[in-house]
């Protein structure tokens, strides 16, 4: 376990926002965490991190910041057709994405290039093209705060759904994901519905294999986010709306060019991208923030800003929206 005091914590959110902690705990060993719970750590202010891709200080954090750097990826079972791999939290997403490919593993390809550790991976449900990672999880293991009571929740209990799981709404800060049990396919199968993925393929006029369909994704991707060592960010800030069907086809009158995404009855989901290119705020930037030109979900900090600063573009944005489409974006990104 390791130890700082009034860190800096640049160097823990890709935003390279500069905020700083009184605290900042390195888990490297699943062992330590007893501790954790031994020192009362959670009698005050915590927060739990991973890569912090996900993350958007405002302000300096006054308690104690925890970070999973355990690692370990480990078959634990396996038939003719599957196998279950299980990851420590800290390890990054993309070595065990990495390491699936590798193995010739379906199930994350289309997940690649997503930044972040794999404790942090059931907390939103991290998406693209298509899959989801609720799609591959059976089980995440854990202790609960603050009883430091470890826990199995399976895939059922998990409450996955858009973006969303049981780890942001009953137990958000209330548990340290420890672990994460995925099943794989050793069979192969391929999702490759994404329009511009389709088109990526057609153009390399490839074999269809892991590593072709993970290298074209990649390229996709490239093409639209910015590169976090670069310029700071947090990918895609807001979710994409849901909305009640009337509410459409009001706009659709007035914007029949808006791109919907299937829902159940009812429901339609929008672009929320679209929607604030619509609003014309795609490619603006004021100071070191802006909304990416390439991608105009993302904001981005193309320096020094603060996460003040974000967080006054950000609500511009989202006044912007509104204003043009009585539609309120809520952001995807954690604020703290
Ligand atoms: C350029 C870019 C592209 C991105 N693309 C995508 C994408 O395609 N799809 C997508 O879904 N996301 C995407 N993201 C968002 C982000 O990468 C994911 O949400 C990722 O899972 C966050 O991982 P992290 O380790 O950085 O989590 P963090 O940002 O550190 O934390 C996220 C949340 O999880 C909690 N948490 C983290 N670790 C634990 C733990 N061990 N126990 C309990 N709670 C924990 C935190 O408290 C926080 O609430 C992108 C981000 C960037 C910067």
């Amino acid at each position: 376990m390791k130890i700082y005091h009034n860190q800096s914590l640049k160097p823990y959110n890709t935003f390279g926002i500069a905020a700083r902690c009184r605290q900042l705990i390195e888990i490297e060993n699943e062992q330590e965490v007893p501790l954790l719970f031994e020192q009362k750590i959670f009698d005050s202010s915590y927060l739990i991190i991973g890569g912090g891709s996900n993350m958007l200080f405002t302000q300096d954090f006054d308690g104690t910041v925890i970070c999973f750097r355990t690692k370990g990826i480990k078959k634990v079972a396996e038939t003719e057709e599957h196998v279950w791999i299980e990851v420590a939290a800290g390890e990054e997403w993309a070595d065990f994405v990495s390491f699936c490919i590798k193995n010739q593993y379906y199930g994350v390809e289309n997940l690649v290039g997503i930044p972040g550790l794999v404790g942090s991976c059931p907390v939103q449900n991290i998406g693209a093209y298509s899959v989801e990672v609720k799609d591959v999880i059976n089980q995440v293991y854990g202790y609960r705060i603050p009883t430091g009571e470890p826990f199995v929740l399976h895939h059922d209990d998990c409450q996955f759904a858009y973006r969303h799981s049981i780890f942001k709404s009953t137990l958000k800060g209330k548990c340290l994901i420890s672990r994460v049990q995925f099943q794989l396919s050793k069979k192969e199968h391929y999702t490759i519905t994404y329009q511009g993925l389709i088109e990526e393929l057609k153009t390399r006029n490839c074999a269809i294999t892991l590593a072709n369909v993970s290298d074209a994704i990649l390229t996709v991707r490239n093409r639209k986010l910015p590169d976090i060592s670069k310029i700071g960010s947090a990918g895609s800030f807001f979710q994409n709306p849901v909305i009640e069907e009337s509410q459409y086809e009001d706009l659709k009158v007035k914007f029949p060019q808006l791109i919907t995404f299937p829902q159940n009855e009812g429901k339609v989901k929008l672009a929320a991208g679209q929607l604030i290119e619509l609003s014309g705020m795609k490619g603006v930037r004021e100071g070191d923030v802006g909304v990416y030109p390439n991608q105009a979900l993302v904001i981005v900090n193309y320096g020094n800003a603060t996460g003040k600063e974000v967080q006054i573009f950000y609500q511009k944005v989202q006044k912007k929206v509104a204003e043009m489409f009585g539609i309120t974006i809520v952001p995807e990104v954690n604020i703290y």
